[in-house]
């Protein structure tokens, strides 16, 4: 048994509905949902639209890591993410990134690191996202990092820091 931690997020359509479906789906088809965080609202990351929202959860797995990415990526092509669309519309816009009814992330797989062609964990982009961040240390503020070895709050704390010290605080 491994606890992989998941962020969900979204920012079209119902997402309060959206992100409780996926909820139910993962704790379906990964495993036992053992904490989630509240529901918090973030603008958009690289790029301008509605604000999202996201939510952290703990899940108990018996899969593999790649086996919870294939899980992950059906509930969202489930609830509705069109990836096909989404290319368009960042070949359109040139934006790395674009708006959807749910993205699921995995943040964490116990402490493992892995690198393959599909998958990083822990997620890449972790220690730069705030909200990403917030949710997780609602759950587990003292969580560390495996390969920084800085805990979820200290993550947040530096990240916080870095962006008061620059003008405009961006
Ligand atoms: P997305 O953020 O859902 O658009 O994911 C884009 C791609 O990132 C997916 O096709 C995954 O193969 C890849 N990926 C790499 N690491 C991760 C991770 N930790 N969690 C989710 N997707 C990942």
């Amino acid at each position: 048994m491994a606890r992989v931690v998941l962020l969900a997020g979204g920012n079209t359509g119902d997402v309060k509905r959206t992100l409780q479906s996926a909820q139910q789906l993962v704790n379906d088809r990964v495993g036992a949902v053992l904490r989630c965080s509240h529901r918090y609202e973030s603008e958009p990351w690289g790029f301008s639209g509605d604000r999202f929202s996201n939510q952290a959860l703990e899940v108990s797995t018996d899969l593999a890591p790649e086996e919870v990415l294939d899980a992950v990526q059906r509930i969202e092509c489930e609830l509705g993410r069109n990836r096909a669309a989404e290319t368009l519309e960042k070949a359109r816009t040139g934006a790395a990134y674009v708006s959807r009814p749910i993205d699921i992330d995995i943040l964490f797989y116990d402490d493992a690191v892995i690198r393959s062609e599909r998958l990083t964990v822990p997620h890449p982009r972790l220690a730069e996202r705030e909200f990403a961040l917030v949710p997780l240390c609602e759950i587990m503020r003292g969580r560390r990092h495996p390969v920084s070895g800085l805990t979820v709050a200290q993550m947040l704390g530096a990240l916080r820091a870095q962006s008061s010290e620059q003008p405009c605080g961006k």
